[in-house]
């Protein structure tokens, strides 16, 4: 038998490829030399710096648009993508969700519902994180339920003039351009706005406790003025945004899993090396139950995101097994944050170790891509056949 290894109790590394393995030890060694060295100090400060040089590094990794093909993205899997999102997660949520939003959710709208003229317009400067893209959705009085979004596109001969305001945009002040989905006449439409366009203004949003390593913003659209063209040809209605939010969460529930992966390492460390009451605080009982809870909910974490990997390489995911693991995964990293945080003591709320860190940013990633309550009434809906969304 191959010998027990505290890192993969479960032997998952044999599922993965030769492959896969090299596209994972890529980015952890592009986080390890690029992010962690500095990450503590961005998040106290509240910055993501050099942003635009990280998206173009990212860029060359393939790690945008990562799984699109053609336009200069990757062509990647599903597995080697979530192992990617997995990897970064592991270093910071924010800089996951930098390459979330740019991949999952701007570039796959486009590349999914766009026209041929704007898949060539913008993917391939998007793939090389020359241009990073933002997706619109929330609004401030529009969150769970973007139904009723206030902002509205209305033609003038044959431009489109956008006016509303967009909330909690990831990425919003350092895109270049916006994926943002307004009411229409015909419904729900998704329009590809440059964002120097007149009109079109990004305020970021301060303050924030969590993704603090994370350009989140507000957008202002002031009758912007668009061509007929910048509509997404594709896509009506609220599928469009709601397709390329459930790819985003795929990557989510592989990412969450890192996060929980740096906190668990960490307080295993701890464990192992702190003493009180004459020994290490990994010999106690108390600890233990801790450290093998929060191994087989990592484990089994991760076992769950490479099925889901596997039933989206194979064109069988269904968005309901997504709403199923983004619920697990992220409640269960978040779970596993807050206990490896008990057994670093006072030292767990440090920045000097990454729990806290991660926990914090976890409770944006509960909260966006879908709440943990949006995710149950999915699943519910789902095993009920009843609809308890109103
Ligand atoms: P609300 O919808 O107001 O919900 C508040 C609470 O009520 C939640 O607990 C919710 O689950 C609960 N609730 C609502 N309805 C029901 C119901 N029917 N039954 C039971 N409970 C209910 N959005 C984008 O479009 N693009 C982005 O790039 C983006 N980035 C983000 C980055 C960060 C850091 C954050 C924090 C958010 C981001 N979001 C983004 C917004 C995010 O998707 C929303 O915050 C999320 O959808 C929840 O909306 P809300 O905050 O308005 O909460």
């Amino acid at each position: 038998l191959p010998p027990f290894d505290a890192a993969d109790p479960l032997g998952l590394d044999d599922l993965l490829t030769d492959e896969d393995r090299a596209v994972r030890d890529t980015v952890r060694r592009w986080a390890a030399d690029r992010v962690l060295p500095h990450i503590a100090g961005w998040y106290e400060r509240g910055e993501l710096p050099g942003i635009r040089d990280l998206a173009r590094e990212l860029g060359s990794l393939g790690a945008l648009g990562m799984s699109l093909t053609g336009y200069g993205c990757a062509g990647a899997s599903a597995v080697q993508y979530g192992l990617a999102c997995l990897e970064l997660e592991a270093a910071d949520s924010g800089i996951r969700s930098l390459v979330s939003v740019q991949g999952s959710l701007a570039m796959y709208a486009i590349h999914r519902f766009g026209s041929e003229e704007q898949k060539q317009h913008w993917l391939p400067r998007m793939a090389t994180g020359e241009v990073i893209g933002c997706f619109g959705l929330t609004e401030p009085d529009h969150g769970s339920d973007p139904a009723g979004m206030r902002t509205h596109a209305r033609r003038d001969g044959s431009d489109w003039v956008l006016s509303g305001r967009k909330m909690w945009i990831t990425n919003g002040s350092v895109a270049g351009v916006a994926v943002v989905w307004a009411a229409t006449d015909d419904g729900v439409r998704g329009f590809v706005v440059p964002t120097d366009t007149p009109g079109f203004a990004a305020p970021e949003i301060h303050h924030k406790w969590s993704l603090r390593a994370s350009v989140t913003s507000e957008l202002v659209l002031d009758d912007v003025r668009l061509p007929a063209d910048a509509a997404l040809p594709e896509v009506r209605g609220l599928r469009g945004p709601l397709s390329c939010l459930s790819h985003a969460r795929y990557g989510i529930v592989w990412g969450s899993m890192g996060a929980a992966r740096a906190s668990f390492e960490a307080a295993l460390e701890y464990a192992r090396t702190r003493e009180q009451f004459g020994k290490p605080i990994g010999g106690f009982q108390l600890t233990q139950a801790k450290l093998a809870d929060m191994a087989v909910e990592l484990h089994k974490g991760i076992l769950l995101a490479h099925h889901l990997g596997l039933r989206m390489d194979a064109g069988r995911l269904r968005p309901e097994q997504v709403s199923f693991g983004k619920l697990n995964n992220v409640r269960e990293a978040i779970e596993i944050c807050r206990t490896s945080r008990t057994i670093l003591g006072a030292n767990g709320i440090s920045l000097e170790y990454p729990v806290m860190r991660h926990a914090t940013n976890l409770e944006s990633v509960l909260t966006y891509e879908g709440t943990v309550e949006m995710h149950q009434l999915v699943l519910g809906k789902a095993l009920t056949g009843l609809d308890a969304f109103r």
